[in-house]
């Protein structure tokens, strides 16, 4: 899907919901358009020494709560109706999961393969220095993130950028999905594949809704398809198959692979990162290759997981897929036809605005503990665990039964950073699920219409009670 395609789709979308809530027509227009977009050509001097001249963008699509978030992108897909399309659905998910900020998405238009990593670090500080310059970047400005194609290196480059140009006490909290030695939080890289996984979770949970896909509650025994072993889908994998649901397929840029009975997740990862591919996998029962890789969404399963790019469920194989919930990892996977074609069908569509709002949600929780220069459960951890253990020391005296040291130790455990930041994601995931799914079945509307909505009331209350400067 083209870059304006996909800032159509979600436009489409947006209206959808827009006509539901009957709120006025410019306060809906204020809601939806772009705020302000940075365009950038920048050059880098390559390793052979030669220059070559690179295109970027960032968008901050609402001021309506600052600082502004969002993912870098580096993609060759990268344009700026790309970049306008995701920064838009970074406002309504930060809403949807009551994150207070205003969404925001970068891009850097290049294939990560064709560079190498010094000239990528290259990239990435000319990049952050075009948005110091620029005012697009700051811990009460505009807080960037990893997104396809970036990761924990490029946020610690952009970290270490601002902090020799700008510097100050809350230099840290400029960028989020940092390594956790440079000020990152534990849980992070993992944090939108959990939250895919506890959104899965979560709607599995309603009995109701699955009675009508024709499915038991809960994950464990679910088969399930992933495209992309990317950060997203590989965490939202493992996190799936520690619950107890088979992976069946796997679909990567070089191909497919398919076993009915499941395949294990680690094995493949290895095999991946020492050969270059899945495919060539020993336990793999048919594999595709690269031409008819997509071939793999068409497959039967319970959960399809698409967790690479947008526009890949389109009307032209919308018909033929086969599972039941369509858990969208990635950012616009599914265009409008292909939406209506699987509403019809009667697949629950859990939404990408939903859906992947994990990691910002985790983002948040680095950006408050870096302006609070404190790590989370650092001041009460000690305190809890002397609590617990003198409650477990009277239960002792009162029920008679003693408890070893290792079950002293793991009952009294207060709770650290990694437990709180899980127990947060869970939470808002929770909330946040049942939240759409009360307005869904409220108005008769699907989820997707149903958390366009939610965020749109969200943001119009920000509007309305706080008004319109000046
Ligand atoms: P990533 O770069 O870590 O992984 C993407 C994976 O998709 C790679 O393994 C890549 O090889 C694979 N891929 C590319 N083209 C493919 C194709 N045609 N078929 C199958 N696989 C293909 O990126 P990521 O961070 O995991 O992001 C994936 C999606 O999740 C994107 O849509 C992104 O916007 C969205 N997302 C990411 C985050 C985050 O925290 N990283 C948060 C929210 C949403």
């Amino acid at each position: 899907m083209s870059g304006s395609n996909f800032l159509d789709t979600v436009n489409v979308f947006f209206n959808r919901a827009a006509e539901v809530s009957k709120l006025p027509a410019g306060l809906l227009e204020q809601i939806r358009v772009t705020n302000r977009v940075l365009s950038l050509k920048f050059p880098i001097r390559k390793d052979d020494g030669t220059i070559e001249v690179i295109e970027g963008y960032r968008a901050q699509h609402s001021h309506h709560k600052l600082p502004t978030k969002g993912g870098i992108r580096y993609s060759k897909l990268v344009d700026e109706q790309e970049v306008r399309a995701l920064s838009a659905l970074m406002t309504y998910k930060c809403a949807i999961v009551d994150v207070p900020f205003g969404g925001a998405k970068g891009g850097v238009k290049i294939s990560t393969t064709k560079y190498s990593v010094s000239e990528l670090e290259r990239i990435t500080r000319r990049y952050t220095f075009e948005l110091i310059q620029n005012n697009f970047i700051g811990p009460g400005i505009d807080v960037p993130a990893p997104d396809y194609g970036t990761g924990e290196r490029e946020m610690g480059w952009m970290q270490d950028t601002y902090h020799s140009m700008v510097g100050g006490i809350d230099a840290d909290a400029c960028v989020t999905g940092k390594p956790v030695v440079l000020s990152g939080i534990r849980g992070r890289k993992e944090a939108t594949g959990r939250g895919v996984y506890f959104g899965i979770e979560e709607a599995m949970s309603n009995q109701e809704d699955m009675d009508k896909l024709g499915l038991k509650t809960g994950v464990d025994g679910k088969t399930f398809i992933v495209q992309g072993l990317g950060n997203v889908g590989y965490h939202a994998a493992l996190f799936m198959i520690e619950a107890g649901a088979t992976m069946v397929g796997i679909a990567e840029r070089e191909g497919s692979i398919y076993c009915k009975d499941g395949i294990d997740l680690k094995a493949v990862y290895e095999h991946r990162v020492s050969s270059g591919s899945i495919l060539g996998f020993s336990d793999a029962c048919e594999e595709m290759p690269k031409k008819e890789g997509a071939k793999l969404l068409e497959y039967p399963c319970d959960i399809l997981i698409p967790a690479a790019l947008e526009g890949v469920i389109t009307e032209k194989n919308a018909d033929r897929i086969q599972c039941k919930i369509l858990a969208e990892a990635a950012n616009g996977p599914t265009n409008v036809a292909a939406h209506d074609i699987l509403t019809n069908k009667g697949v629950l569509i859990i939404p990408d605005l939903y859906l992947n709002a994990g990691g910002v949600v985790v983002s948040y929780f680095e950006w408050l503990k870096n302006i609070s220069h404190v790590r989370y459960g650092r001041i009460g951890r000690r305190s809890e665990q002397k609590a617990y253990t003198k409650i477990l020391k009277e239960i002792e005296k009162l029920s008679g039964r003693s408890y070893s040291d290792t079950e002293l130790e793991d009952l009294s455990r207060g709770a650290d950073e990694a437990a709180l930041v899980d127990s947060g994601l869970n939470d808002t995931m929770i909330t946040a699920y049942n939240e759409i799914n009360a307005i869904r079945k409220e108005l008769n509307v699907d989820l997707r219409v149903a958390s366009f909505l939610s965020a749109i009331r969200k943001v119009s209350r920000i509007y309305e009670i706080g008004g319109i400067f000046p």
